[in-house]
């Protein structure tokens, strides 16, 4: 569906999880790649797979929220390739401890915030400015459903991150866009990776996640690569500042229901199509009170 043949892509985090997917579907497409993460060997594992899929690779490793090493991926990646086309801007860590705001420690606040959003501006300024050059470029940054809004995630530093990270989408966005350089977010909701496994998988949160989710299901990470390979290319063309949200609906509902609501069973008569969804969690006892509906509506009053 997509044509990068010609083009030049850097994916930061492209080590493993999304961004060793993004990698593939770039290569699949015909991309030229920069490569980067911190760890070499995983990294150089990445690059060999997409190099046989024809792809002329660099990889480059270092850390997102140093800045010498992102200038010099950077450097590194215009003297192999000429230019760069694309940025990824997707490395980024996350917090599993589920910590209350009041107990939140700063270190880890400000571990998150420098590699989520200080990484991601490092990144968009070193590639924007020669895109600027160029008179030509896009940039995705990898934002999260976590991002737009608040939930009940015991996320706080992500949250302030990915929702910073979302500002400065519309901001550069807004800056660059009389001078032929977009840019754009993707925010994806849950999707199991390397990331979100151990919770998702392993203890069971991705059935709690589904409940919530008006689709009742987590993300895969290939409906996150399509969103991000569209905004990154020139079908994208007239699309600059805007968080395109992959998340199953979450972010257009107030609240979904975790269990089927009592008012999919009123109107038996015009049942919903299909019927309404399993439920996961048990149903309270008080429901059953309300099944008939409501009286004067769904049943005669009472007589007095
Ligand atoms: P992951 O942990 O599986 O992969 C993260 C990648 O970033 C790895 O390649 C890792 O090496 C790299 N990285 C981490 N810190 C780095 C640093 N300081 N410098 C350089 N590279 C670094 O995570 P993922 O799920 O693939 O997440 C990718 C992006 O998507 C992140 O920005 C994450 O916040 C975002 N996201 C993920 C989900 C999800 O459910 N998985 C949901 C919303 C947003």
């Amino acid at each position: 569906m997509f044509d990068f043949k010609g083009k030049s892509v850097l994916i930061t985090g492209a080590s493993y999880g999304l961004g060793e997917q993004f990698a593939y579907a770039f290569a699949d497409a015909g991309a030229d790649l920069v490569l980067t993460a911190r760890s070499e060997e995983l990294l150089e594992g990445v690059g060999e797979a997409c190099r046989e899929k024809g792809s002329k690779v660099t990889v480059a490793t270092g850390d997102v929220s140093v800045e010498d090493d992102v200038k010099r991926v950077v450097e590194q990646g215009i003297a192999d390739h000429g230019k760069i086309d694309v940025l990824i801007n997707n490395a980024g860590i996350a917090d599993m401890r589920g910590l209350a705001p009041e107990h939140f420690d700063s270190e880890t606040f400000n571990r998150i915030i420098s590699v989520d959003l200080v990484g991601a501006f490092f990144y968009a300024r070193e590639c924007g400015r020669h895109m600027l050059e160029n008179g030509s470029g896009s940039i995705v940054n990898i934002g999260s459903i976590l991002g737009n809004g608040g939930s009940e995630n015991g996320v706080i530093a992500y949250s302030a991150a990915k929702g910073g990270l979302r500002n400065m989408t519309m901001q550069l966005g807004t800056e660059w866009a009389d001078r032929g350089v977009r840019v754009n977010a993707v925010s994806p909701g849950f999707i199991v990776t390397e990331m979100t496994r151990p919770a998702l998988e392993a203890l069971g949160m991705d059935k709690w996640i589904a409940t919530r989710t008006p689709m009742r299901r987590v993300g895969e990470s290939g409906e996150v690569t399509n969103a991000v390979m569209f905004l990154a290319s020139d079908l994208a063309s007239y699309i600059t500042g805007v968080d395109l949200l992959v998340d199953g609906g979450t972010n257009a509902s107030n609240g979904t229901f975790q269990i089927p609501p009592i008012h999919h069973e009123w109107n038996k008569d015009q049942p919903m199509i299909p019927s309404s969804y399993e439920p996961v969690q048990p149903r309270p006892d008080w429901y059953q009170a309300l099944e008939a509906g409501v009286p004067g509506v769904h049943y005669p009053l009472p007589e007095e």
